[in-house]
């Protein structure tokens, strides 16, 4: 096929996608922090997603999907496959399970992270703290690179399932 003819094949996609690329690293970068008045804060900076159209809105953005914190329950930031962040509403989910059945976070992460989007079809993580200080860094996929600090100044890192 000429050059001109690819082009053309492609202004007709709406989005390129080639079939040999299949690398499923998520550049992501969250944080989750915890103040010493008990104030959860959370942030998230996509790394975005490869052969996406341009102008696409992930789950990062969107507070309730890819980042959400509230002082009565936890704060998430989260990485993956951003659609079926936003279908889940993955972080708002975490908190919300918290909140109205008492789980604990470990427990509402994990309902969350192995269950609802695996069964949607997505993949990812989050990290996220509680508002007791708790620390849960849970995911679905192969890694997830990931820190954190407690109160006492203890640092662990992590890149695989430990
Ligand atoms: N969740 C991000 C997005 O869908 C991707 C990522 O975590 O790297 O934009």
């Amino acid at each position: 096929m000429k050059k001109h003819e690819a082009q053309n094949q492609l202004n007709d996609k709406t989005a390129f996608y080639d079939a040999t690329i299949n690398d499923s690293k998520f550049g992501t970068v969250g944080c989750v922090a915890i103040d010493k008045n008990g104030n959860l804060a959370a942030g998230t900076s996509t790394g975005g997603m490869t052969n996406k159209r341009w102008g696409r809105v992930g789950d990062a953005p969107i507070i309730g999907a890819g980042t959400y914190a509230n002082n009565n329950s936890c704060a998430v930031s989260s990485t993956g496959w951003g659609e079926f962040f936003i279908r889940a509403m993955v972080a708002h989910d975490i908190s919300a399970l918290m909140e109205y059945k008492g789980l604990s976070l470990k427990d509402a992460a994990k309902e969350v992270i192995h269950k609802k989007v695996p069964e949607l079809g997505g993949d990812g993580g989050i990290i996220a703290v509680d508002k007791y200080g708790n620390i849960v860094m849970e995911f679905n996929t192969a890694g997830m690179y990931r820190a954190s600090m407690n109160d006492k100044g203890e640092l662990y890192v992590g890149i695989f399932k430990d």
